[in-house]
């Protein structure tokens, strides 16, 4: 049985004061039924893991495919891990668009996660011009050959589906859709990884909401969510996760 997620992506939005909002989702949820992850901005990950005291995960949101060195800025998967986290996003589309990741550089930061011992998220996911010409299964079977590790399983790995053009724009596929790449995703994983292809976690991602969650929860191979917009309010993400957990 594969556990359920809900993974909540914070991107570039949080401060201090923000962290009353992770009080009072665990004082509404104290024990779901599901695994919870919030992937706050890297500045609140420690005081995040802090106040989670392991009640809920914590994640970043990228890390470099390099252990250390000279790379201004940037974050490596053992200060992740040093400040708290235990999952990293990789590949998010606004990191594929904002800083030209490729699946190759997704791959090398995943193996990185991996030997750190965090979980890696990768997300894979079309454009709208990708899907009007056809594309959608192509686009996303050659995203999740590229960008996952050969090292990935079930328990390392979860892969979110995140339409690009669903990201953040109230729109969403409907549930055939959604079914369709899920039912690819794992058909994709089962032909790589044999046995182990059942095990990997398929969140989908793009405007879940709490009025649309628990439909996208009942549809085939969806075994949770990554949301970002609804995952800044302890009440809507509180809904999402009931949504899944109930
Ligand atoms: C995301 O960016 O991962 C995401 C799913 O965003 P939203 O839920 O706001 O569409």
């Amino acid at each position: 049985m594969r556990r359920k997620l809900v993974a909540g992506n914070w991107k570039m939005n949080g401060l201090t004061a923000s962290l009353a909002e992770v009080e009072a989702l665990i004082a509404a949820h104290p024990a779901p039924g599901c695994e919870v992850l919030l992937c706050p901005p890297a500045t609140l990950i420690s005081a995040m893991a802090a106040r989670a005291a392991g009640r809920i995960a914590v994640g970043g949101q990228d890390c470099h495919m390099a252990a250390a060195g000279a790379h201004t800025g940037d974050i490596s998967a053992a200060m992740l891990r040093d400040a708290g986290a235990s999952h990293v996003i990789l590949g998010h589309s606004e990191r594929r668009a904002d800083h030209a990741e490729t699946n190759a550089m997704v791959r090398a930061k995943a193996e990185a996660a991996l030997s750190e011992g965090l979980v890696a998220l990768i997300c894979v996911g079309e454009t709208e011009a990708e899907r009007d010409a056809g594309e959608t299964l192509a686009v996303i079977g050659r995203q999740l050959a590229e960008s996952t590790p050969d090292a990935a399983t079930g328990a390392n790995t979860v892969i979110a589906y995140e339409p690009v053009w669903a990201i953040g724009t109230g729109r969403t596929p409907t549930l055939e859709q959604i079914a369709e790449v899920h039912d690819f995703l794992r058909a994709e994983l089962a032909a790589r990884f044999g046995a182990e292809g059942a095990a990997f976690r398929l969140l989908y991602g793009g405007s879940v909401k709490p009025g649309n969650a628990k439909e996208i929860f009942a549809t085939s191979n969806v075994d949770g969510a990554l949301v970002g917009g609804a995952s800044l309010k302890a009440a809507d993400f509180g809904a999402i996760i009931a949504a899944l957990a109930g």
